[in-house]
């Protein structure tokens, strides 16, 4: 068992709360999603289209728990405005937001284009804006709220190849900072998980060469799972965390220690 990876099962008690996640289809933000359900939320998922956010509804039902889906770009400005409208008018309170999705468009800085430089950053940045204005509102209309940004440990140290992602990544940070000190006195809370190193499609493209680099430079000797992500969100999200805010956490196996 020791060094594994165990999902833990929930001990967080989050019955009676609405909680949006963005990129709730598959990797990460799938397994948040479930997390937070098996706690007792109804769970939000975002993702941009509903057929692929189908079988993380499916298991979350499946499990006894509650999800309903929508389909957006969570850059799209549009895409928010509607998901928002369609949230309000179904919950009057929404309690937890996790801005988890983004993407990858990685290159050498010399050789970077244009459009890989905006994807990443209308994406990962604007959409995490995006959602964190939309859904702040109306978090500080109910006095309350826990709002979860992904960002990444390339936010935080930099990764060659990766200049727009890190650049993405750290913006999310310093948003995250100052949105814990204008909501704070809403009692909002809003915190940072950097993940290192997890194993989900995004990673899955890197070459096995790399992916053994990587699991050597681990203090902990293991690659992460979503899961790993999970249970850190699902306590952020919980009680045991009402004067937590502002703050970073690496999830990465001791990586950037
Ligand atoms: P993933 O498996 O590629 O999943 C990405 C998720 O984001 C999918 O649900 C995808 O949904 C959604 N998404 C992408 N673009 C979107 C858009 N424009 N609008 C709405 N949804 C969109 O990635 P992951 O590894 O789980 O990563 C999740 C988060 O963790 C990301 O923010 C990533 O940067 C961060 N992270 C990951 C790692 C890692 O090692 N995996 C490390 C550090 C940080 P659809 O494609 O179905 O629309």
């Amino acid at each position: 068992m020791a060094g594994e990876s165990v999902s833990s099962g929930c001990v967080v008690d989050l019955k009676g709360q609405v909680a949006v996640v963005t990129g709730a289809s598959r990797g990460i933000g799938r397994a948040i999603a479930e997390r937070l359900a098996s706690c007792g939320a109804t769970v939000v998922g975002i993702a941009r289209t509903l057929e692929a956010l189908a079988p993380m509804l499916e298991a979350v039902r499946a499990a006894g728990g509650v999800a309903e889906g929508h389909a957006g770009s969570v850059d799209s400005s549009a895409d928010v405005a509607r998901i928002v409208d369609a949230v309000e008018a179904a919950h009057p309170k929404v309690h937890i937001l996790v801005n988890n999705a983004g993407i990858t468009r990685d290159g050498l800085i010399l050789r970077m284009e244009d459009d890989d430089w905006d994807a990443v950053i209308d994406t990962n940045l604007k959409g995490t804006f995006l959602f964190c204005r939309a859904f702040g509102a109306i978090m500080m209309r109910g006095r309350y709220g826990r709002i979860i940004n992904i960002s990444s440990i390339s936010g935080i140290a930099g990764n060659p190849g990766q200049a727009n992602y890190s650049a993405s990544k750290a913006g999310v940070i310093g948003l995250t900072k100052t949105i814990a000190r204008e909501l704070a006195a809403r009692n909002i809370t809003a915190n940072v998980v950097a993940p290192g190193f997890i194993e989900t499609d995004m990673t899955d493209v890197l070459p096995d060469k790399i992916k053994a680099e990587v699991k050597d430079r681990v203090p902990l000797r293991r690659l992460g799972k979503p899961d790993d992500i999970a249970d850190l969100v699902c306590y952020l999200a919980g009680p045991g965390a009402s004067y937590l805010t502002g703050q970073v956490i690496a999830v990465d196996g001791g990586l950037t220690a």
